[in-house]
């Protein structure tokens, strides 16, 4: 891996936000920086937690992060990734009974009890400001 300049990675943060508008997870803006870069070099990659505190100190990028205590109360019935039949999630509560936690899709990876355990997920907003 090569390291690339803050100035590369930036402006191709700024390439993609300013054409999507929105993205609603740092995996997702991660994918796309990643993808855009390699187009510069094969070689050319930018780790996650690097990707984060750029984006944060970019003044043409709103971030925001998603409250995820609704995710866990969302009554749910189709997986909202793929669509498929959700399976509800149980665990144990502190009493040792077992209690509703989330759902959890039978295709594909999604898991909305993981919800409550996983980090806070961004949202990157481009500010549509004059060019
Ligand atoms: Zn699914």
């Amino acid at each position: 891996m090569k390291k690339i300049s803050n100035r590369l990675a930036a402006s191709t943060i700024k390439n993609i936000l300013s054409k999507k508008k929105i993205i609603v997870t740092l995996k997702e803006l991660h994918f796309l920086v990643n993808r855009d870069l390699k187009k510069h070099s094969l070689n050319y990659s930018i780790s996650m937690n690097r990707l984060k505190n750029l984006v944060l100190d970019l003044e043409e990028v709103e971030v925001r992060t998603k409250n995820r205590k609704n995710a866990k109360k969302r009554n749910l019935k189709k997986c909202p990734v793929c669509n498929k039949e959700l399976k509800k999630v149980f665990g144990k509560n502190l009493f040792g009974k077992m209690i509703h936690i989330g759902y959890k899709c039978k295709k594909c990876s999604y898991n909305s009890s993981l919800f409550i355990t996983q980090p806070r997920e961004y949202i990157f907003i481009w500010k549509n400001k004059t060019k």
